[in-house]
């Protein structure tokens, strides 16, 4: 009888719980380095689609709307927050003109009272940098000096500690899933879209003036996924796998940032007595007129 192979294959079978317990493993639960756990059936994420049906944003290389790809992707993320336990996520489908669909995505939210917002939209570039070609007999505008994913947040954002944690949370993730954020939203050339780069490991950028950002009382950021006005980078924003691992950072982001939430604000929010500055959106009345043609 061999008396070693025997111990190597019992010890073996036990390896699995010397991972740690099986309480800690729980599906719906994850644990940060202190301790604290994410409840994820508990923890409200919005979902934003980016501009509206009606005012889709920007036009790609092959001349398709943003707001077609925000809404794909959008639908995808909240599909994967749901299925990893999440399942007060809410996607925040907006129409209308611009500045109708700002009022409606304030007061959606609102209904929603969530814990996170995040807006999802794709990149252009500025009209100055725009070549023209032809596809499929069309000409359309495109630029492919510049790809790869930027997030925005708002120092004016009723939370920005939090949502600038978020991003970071968030641009850790695409980095680590061997995705490039775009570095020239620092270039003078950039004129009034030039923007400081706070993050330079996660491309955070801050744009104080984004109102889904600034009138948000919640952590709030923005993702532009990627360029679709560049010719290649639209084809890759296009593919399933491009659009999984989006989604995939957007998850494991989520979860951290829930796991590390200060217990307090979770206990407050739990018990209904978290400030309310905190835990709702500003009344839609509340938005500036010169801001709304953002549409953002
Ligand atoms: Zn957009």
């Amino acid at each position: 009888m061999n008396w070693p192979r025997i111990w190597a294959l019992a010890l073996a079978a036990l390896a699995p719980t010397l991972d740690g317990p099986a309480w800690a493993q729980s599906a719906g639960s994850t644990a940060n380095a202190v301790g604290q756990t994410c409840n994820r059936a508990s923890f409200r994420v919005a979902v934003d689609v980016g501009h509206t049906a009606e005012v889709p944003g920007a036009k790609s290389a092959r001349g398709k709307y943003e707001y077609d790809f925000n809404l794909r992707l959008a639908k995808l993320i909240e599909h994967k927050l749901t299925e990893a336990g999440f399942e007060k996520t809410t996607l925040l489908v907006t129409h209308g003109k611009s500045r109708k669909g700002l009022f409606e995505r304030v007061a959606h939210s609102s209904k929603a009272s969530a814990d996170l917002f995040l807006s999802i939209h794709h990149d252009s570039v500025p009209d100055k940098f725009l070549e023209k070609w032809q596809f499929e007999g069309q000409e359309h505008g495109f630029s492919d000096r510049f790809k790869g994913h930027s997030i925005f947040v708002s120092r004016e954002n009723g939370d920005y500690r939090e949502s600038l944690q978020f991003a970071r949370l968030l641009g850790n993730q695409l980095k680590a899933r061997g995705l490039q954020y775009t570095p020239h939203y620092t270039e003078k050339f950039m004129g009034h879209r030039q923007r400081q780069l706070v993050d330079s490991e996660a491309g955070v950028y801050r744009y104080d003036q984004l109102v889904v950002l600034r009138k948000t009382r919640i952590p709030a950021a923005l993702l532009e996924a990627g360029s679709i006005i560049n010719r290649d980078e639209e084809l890759a924003m296009e593919k399933p796998e491009r659009q999984a691992l989006i989604a995939a950072a957007v998850v494991e982001a989520v979860d951290h940032f829930c796991a590390a939430r200060r217990p307090q604000e979770r206990i407050a929010r739990q018990t209904g007595t978290a400030s309310p500055t905190r835990s709702s959106f500003a009344p839609a009345a509340m938005l500036p007129a010169a801001h709304a043609k953002s549409q953002r």
